[in-house]
């Protein structure tokens, strides 16, 4: 039986209460059997924030065994959030709860329905501190490391993060500058390959490809970058600086 992690999250509404009734009926359900239940904790809120500051998230993650394929675990999840009364209008929006699949054993998922390991869980605080809580040694099927590890690189200050991809100098050094007023304790720099760094300088712990209007000059892939710190920025719907934005947001909690 694959052991699996539910990554919960609501912002709307008795959240700790949503939870609860989350995982009494999943608890009921008998293809699954939960083992074990982190804290749920308090996070910052990932999006645009106005000017009046939006409630913040509670965020739990649950582990469990479960005889049921990934696909029908996915639809058991999203019968559950919507039993629990999930209305969603905005992307990133208020939410009463919201259930990722983010572990399903070692198996990787990439179907249009379904992609495990959620495809953001390893740079996301507020999925990797509740996680980290009750399966520090667990290990992410493809960047090789311990969420542990993937939490521990989250915590440096400053953060090093790296822009690389086949977009232009200036395309990503405005990208670099937006960036870098918004996120002081973040060093931002445009990717280069570690051959040609001084030696003293930290490896980044995130670095971000995106596509933008090719560079003639670029020869390098998405592929040539470390496995372990690269994130493909090239599918979100969010322009570059937005997705950016969101994604330190997450890795900083704040
Ligand atoms: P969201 O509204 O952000 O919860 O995303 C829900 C959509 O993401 C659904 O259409 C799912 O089919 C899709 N999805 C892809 N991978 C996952 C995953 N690992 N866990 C939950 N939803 C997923």
């Amino acid at each position: 039986m694959p052991r699996c992690y539910l990554a919960l999250g609501g912002n709307q509404g008795e959240v700790a209460a949503t939870f609860d009734r989350c995982l009494r009926r999943l608890a009921n359900i008998r293809e699954v059997c939960i083992s074990r239940v982190s804290r749920f904790i308090e996070t910052a809120p990932v999006g645009e924030r106005g000017a009046v500051d939006p409630q913040r998230f509670l965020n739990a993650v649950a582990e469990l065994d479960t005889t049921l394929p990934a696909d029908e675990l996915l639809t058991l999840c999203q019968r559950v959030e919507d039993e629990c009364g999930r209305v969603r209008t905005v992307h990133w929006g208020p939410r009463t709860l919201d259930l990722d699949l983010i572990l399903y054993g070692q198996e990787v998922i990439d179907s249009p329905r379904l992609k495990v390991p959620h495809p953001a869980c390893w740079y996301r605080r507020f999925v990797l501190d509740p996680l980290v809580e009750i399966a520090p040694d667990i290990v992410h099927p493809i960047k090789q490391l311990s969420v542990s590890a993937l939490r521990d690189r989250l915590l440096v200050r400053p953060l090093h993060v790296s822009i690389a991809g086949d977009m232009s100098p200036s395309q990503r050094e405005s990208l670099i500058v937006a960036a870098r007023t918004e996120f002081p304790d973040v060093v931002l720099t445009a990717w280069e390959q570690r051959s040609s760094w001084p030696v003293a300088t930290p490896e980044p712990a995130l670095i971000l490809w995106f596509e933008g209007q090719r560079d003639s000059s670029a020869t390098s892939t998405i592929s040539d970058l470390p496995l372990a710190t690269r994130l493909d920025a090239t599918e979100p719907a969010e322009a570059p600086g937005v997705f950016l934005r969101h994604v330190l947001q997450a890795a900083l909690n704040r």
